[in-house]
């Protein structure tokens, strides 16, 4: 990709490969004892799939009419519409399942007709006036990590769609160090806020898995959660103010700490997905820094226990920064991909297997903090895990999930270049109904990939803890159907989704809604919600441009 250009690029937005995760000079390999390992378990012969190049990428003629270019670039500074092939691909699609089969195979399904990237609030403005005006649809461009189609360049009943990418609104606009506040534009990317709050001894605490590319406005546009929301809390926790640029006017709602002024109207604006208007402003509540980080292993007999174990820290204020538990097959499945049967591994597997949790599952428990209060909460936490049956392991599996937790996504770049469909989806419930959902929705997602002929591997994990509940965090691996990956795919999304619904889940506890998960919001919030949330958009976008077809459907 080529980001050179007459504009001065915000050097904080890092690219990202176009047909996969991250950074295009990153590559790790998943190591031949993982592929071989994986192959056996899903009776797959490895093939190569690897994606075409960027230049047979197909995309649709652009639909913008004539003088429209101009009429972009008279509102932004000279070179910030972009037309060309590459950016217009780098626009065309998130990162979930879908996203990357089309990507990789070059057959987009649509391309944004053009990428605009305003630098300042009055130049958003001004395009959502002109595209009102010639009926262009807007939708909203962050980091494009959604995973649930939430950047999908729909046009709706529009003539033409724009990708407006908030890049170059990247800046720290205030720090207030008194109050621990920060005020940032949408467009900042999480690592450049993180860099620059650690220089000061600070953090937002806020690192979700793809926390190498997102924006902290699509973060909050998601209402997106963090690895370590256990102890932070999510986005929606953070945010204290914003401004959101719609086409009906500015709704500006400044940081304050509480206020009993009517409904939550920030909270309306969060999770708002690009459907209201742009976010281009945010104060973030932000921390001191911890100065140690603690994360350690333990092992349950089985996942049932864990759970109990993660309920006890929640309900009574124990609560470590990071809290995951792998049920057992995904427990098996990472030791076994970690392992590569050294001897050290088998050794450790020796160990638990005597001790009674061969086949258990590991939770992972991160401390964060300083000091005495650092101390005492591990101390605590410690002792409530243990009482419920914990077998403490030691440091080494806690640091080992922390050098990698932001590998995963490369990895499943690496599986779908094999022939292997690897995907993910999350809910959350209370506890009472935790232990069941798990059971339930993974039963879905196995017989939906049975029936698709394509039997897989169903893993899951526990996160994000709350008194009374969490999440479940699913992830499955089948061989790709080639002659059809989406419908393999949607046949196990909606399995999925009625597991999740019927069973008393959220549709989503932090991926969102995008076009994905809209057909389910009426089951999620009702019908009247709906018309709520509808008759909202109605005023505050008359035109209706913002991103149209994502979180309240059509
Ligand atoms: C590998 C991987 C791991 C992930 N892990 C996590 C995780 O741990 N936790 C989590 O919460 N999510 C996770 N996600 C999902 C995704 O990263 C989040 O939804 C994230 O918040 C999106 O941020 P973004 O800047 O990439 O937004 P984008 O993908 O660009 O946009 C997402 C939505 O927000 C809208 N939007 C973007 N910016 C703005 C703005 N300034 N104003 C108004 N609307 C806007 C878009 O129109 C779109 O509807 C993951 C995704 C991937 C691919």
């Amino acid at each position: 990709m080529d980001w050179s250009g007459s504009v001065a690029e915000d050097v904080s937005a890092p690219p990202m490969r176009w047909w996969g995760w991250g950074d295009p000079a990153r590559a790790p390999e998943l190591p031949p004892h993982a592929l071989r390992y994986l192959s056996a378990r899903l009776g797959h012969q490895p093939r190569a799939s690897p994606p075409v190049a960027l230049a047979s990428a197909r995309l649709p003629r652009s639909a913008l009419a004539p003088g429209a270019l101009e009429a972009l670039r008279a509102i932004v500074d000279e070179g910030a519409v972009r037309d060309d092939h590459a950016e217009r691909v780098a626009h065309a699609a998130g990162r979930g399942y879908p996203d990357l089969v089309r990507l990789r195979s070059g057959e987009l399904e649509a391309a944004p007709d053009a990428v605009v990237l305003p630098g300042s609030h009055d130049q958003v403005r001004r395009l959502l006036e002109l595209c009102a005006e010639r009926s262009v649809a807007v939708v909203p461009f962050g980091g494009g990590t959604s995973v649930v189609g939430g950047v999908a360049p729909l046009r709706g009943a529009h003539e033409a769609v724009l990708a407006l990418d908030t890049r170059r609104m990247g800046e720290v606009i205030d720090l207030d160090p008194t109050s621990l506040t920060v005020d940032v534009e949408g467009g900042m990317r999480a690592p450049a806020l993180e860099r620059y709050l650690q220089a000061r001894a600070l953090t937002l605490g806020h690192f979700p898995q793809s926390f190498e590319h997102v924006s902290l406005g699509g973060c909050v546009a998601t209402r997106s959660a963090g690895q370590a929301s256990s102890g932070y809390g999510s986005i929606e926790k953070m945010v204290l103010g914003l401004r959101l640029a719609a086409p009906a006017g500015d709704i500006e709602l400044p940081a304050v700490p509480a206020t009993a002024a009517g409904p939550g109207l920030r909270q309306l604006l969060v999770g708002s997905e690009g459907t209201l208007g742009v976010i281009d402003r945010i104060a973030l509540r932000v921390r001191p820094a911890p100065r140690e980080r603690i994360y350690e292993g333990f092992f349950f007999t089985d996942f049932g226990a864990g759970v109990q174990a993660l309920r006890s820290l929640a309900q009574q204020h124990a609560m470590p920064e990071v809290a995951r538990l792998s049920d057992e097959r995904e427990t098996r499945t990472s030791l076994k991909l970690a392992g590569g049967g050294k001897a050290k591994d088998r050794l450790g597997r020796a160990y638990l297997g005597v001790r009674g949790y061969g086949d258990g599952c590991l939770a992972i428990l991160g401390f964060e903090g300083a000091g005495r209060e650092l101390a005492e909460r591990r101390r605590r936490a410690r002792a409530l895990v243990r009482g419920g049956g914990g077998l403490a392991v030691g440091r080494s599996p806690g640091e080992a999930w922390a050098r990698s937790r932001f590998t995963a996504p490369y990895l499943r770049d690496e599986l779908l270049t094999h022939g292997i469909l690897a995907e993910t989806l999350e809910t959350a419930a209370q506890w009472s109904d935790l232990g069941r959902l798990h059971g339930e929705v993974g039963r879905a997602i196995t017989h939906a990939l049975s029936a698709c002929g394509t039997p897989g591997l169903v893993m899951c994990h526990v996160s994000h803890l709350y008194e009374t509940g969490a999440s479940l965090y699913f992830t499955f691996l089948a061989p790709r159907r080639e002659e059809d990956e989406i419908g393999q795919w949607r046949a196990v999304k909606q399995a999925a989704s009625r597991a999740i619904v019927g069973g008393g889940g959220t549709i989503t506890h932090h991926h969102a809604v995008g076009r994905d998960h809209a057909p389910w919001m009426r089951a999620e919030v009702g019908a009247v919600s709906l018309s709520a949330l509808r008759a909202l958009k109605r005023e505050l976008d008359p035109p209706a441009i913002m991103n149209p077809g994502k979180l309240l459907g059509d």
